[in-house]
């Protein structure tokens, strides 16, 4: 199915577009209180009344289940607005700031103040969730939002693009569809704030666009993130939470765990462990299961592919063209200079690589550039801390996986490589608001010290900045 009739192009229409909520953000229409409550709460029935539409366009796009579908894409959004709702209040009060001696008499304020016109580019892999949670924060924070959505799901784009239309006007928010050409207008425009989710090449093109014009940006990109068990790990459980973690949504997950890192004598235990979750969770065949996602495009599966020849599959290997699925794999045999462990591999391929001690494990993550995540599993404190405070990485777990993205109430964001800024609760809040700071000064006294006119200054002075 091609939209493309429905992709921006024209440069006029994007530039009157962003004009209209220049507008709209200037008359004061996004900051009350009342206006962002009431906004969120149309968005969070606008989900709820259209559960099914949203489904069935990840079914179409990305072959989704209802369970992944609800939990990953609706459910989390659910909980975001409901927790902001409830937060929203104190989020928004101005903060009292501290006086030092030299500003007696006056007040300091911090008042979060929203940027203007935000424009959100999400990507394709949770297309529904990764556009509507950073709008989430731009709406509480009081901005107005474009949301350009990937043409890689383009029925998602077009659900969106529809449901928010009916729900929004668009001086407030609105969809730009459209693919490379379409963003490229959109980076030009006078924005007062960039929140890109993607790729770390196409976020590198986002932040220097953005550079030209000094618009802030949030850059939640991917890399990829290790995961590492342990000789004293619970591997059965280990086992089942890794499986879950790199299987879910056919291993598209940007914090998914992309390569293995396993103690040796554990080893052999974890493969049948990884063999029994696989079957537990989808049958003897993944692939006709009906649970099971499918690859975005014949592109992605074909790179995919190329990886099975990169070690010795332990687990699946199997894959089917027609449906564009493949098997959650695990490769064994593989080496650190394999094609596999290059880049982000983004797919149901899980490498592993054997090691003996933890020091070989934290110089081998350093090679790489900093990941997204990081899992540990181990029941050692020692070894958790050891791992925590040695490596630096975007956000993870110790005995779990990705299930730190899944609560309000930690930020979410990368570092290095993997991104910078975070979002989600009241880190969402933030991102999307200026802090200004502003001093009310006193006009009932004035301290003769601070102008050149007087002889004693320097002294004076000299007392309080010492
Ligand atoms: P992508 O970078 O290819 O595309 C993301 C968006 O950028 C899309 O809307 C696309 O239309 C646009 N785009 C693509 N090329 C562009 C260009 N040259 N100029 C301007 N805009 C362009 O990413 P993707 O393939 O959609 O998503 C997969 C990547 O996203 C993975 O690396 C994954 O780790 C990462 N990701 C990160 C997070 C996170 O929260 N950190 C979440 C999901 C995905």
């Amino acid at each position: 199915m091609k939209h493309s009739e429905y992709y921006v192009t024209d440069e006029n229409i994007i530039s009157n577009i962003v004009e209209k909520q220049k507008r709209y953000f200037y008359e004061q229409k996004t900051k009350s209180k009342a206006v962002r409550v009431q906004a969120l709460k149309d968005l969070q029935s606008m989900i709820k009344s259209n559960e099914e539409v949203i489904m069935e366009a990840l079914k179409k796009d990305l072959n989704k289940s209802e369970i992944e579908a609800y939990a990953s894409e609706i459910g989390i959004l659910l909980e975001e607005i409901r927790f902001t709702l409830k937060h929203l209040d104190g989020w928004m009060k101005s903060k009292k700031a501290k006086t030092v001696m030299t500003h007696i008499g006056s007040k300091g304020y911090i008042i979060p103040e929203p940027y203007g016109v935000t424009l959100i580019i999400a990507p394709w892999n949770y297309p529904f969730q990764l556009a509507i949670s950073p709008l989430i924060g731009a709406i509480a924070a009081g901005n107005t939002a474009i949301i350009k959505p990937s043409e890689l799901t383009p029925n998602v784009s077009r659900v969106m693009e529809e449901l928010l239309a009916k729900t929004f006007d668009p001086s407030f928010v609105t969809v730009i569809e459209g693919a490379v050409e379409t963003t490229q207008i959109l980076l030009k425009q006078p924005l007062d704030y960039i929140f890109f989710t993607g790729s770390v090449n196409v976020g590198k093109v986002i932040m220097q666009e953005a550079g030209k014009q000094l618009i802030p940006v949030t850059l939640e990109l991917g890399g990829k993130s290790p995961c590492i068990v342990h000789r004293d790990a619970n591997v059965e459980l280990a086992a089942k939470r890794i499986m879950f973690g790199k299987s879910m949504n056919a291993g598209q997950t940007c914090v998914a765990p992309d390569y293995l890192l396993v103690h040796k004598d554990v080893k052999v235990q974890l493969i049948a462990q990884l063999q029994k979750a696989v079957t537990q969770f989808y049958g003897e065949d993944a692939l006709t299961s009906g649970r099971y996602g499918r690859i975005v495009s014949e592109r992605h599966f074909d790179r995919l592919i190329e990886f099975l020849q990169d070690g010795k599959a332990v687990i699946g290997g199997n894959y089917n063209e027609e449906t564009l699925q493949i098997a959650p794999t695990v490769l064994d045999e593989v080496k650190w200079d394999s094609s596999v462990m290059q880049d982000e591999i983004f797919g149901p391929i899980l490498p592993l690589i054997e090691y003996e001690s933890v020091d070989e494990v934290v110089s081998a993550v350093h090679q790489k550039a900093k990941p997204l995540a990081l899992y540990l599993f181990s029941e050692s404190e020692e070894v958790q801390q050891q791992i925590i405070n040695t490596v630096s990485f975007g956000g993870g777990c110790i005995n779990d996986t990705i299930m730190h993205l899944a609560t309000p109430h930690l930020p979410f964001g990368g570092v290095g490589e993997s991104g910078i800024g975070q979002y989600h609760g009241e880190a969402s809040f933030k991102t999307f608001s200026h802090f200004k700071s502003v001093l009310k000064q006193t006009t009932k006294f004035d301290f003769a010290f601070k102008y050149p006119s007087d002889n004693q200054s320097l002294k004076t002075i000299k007392k309080f900045l010492k």
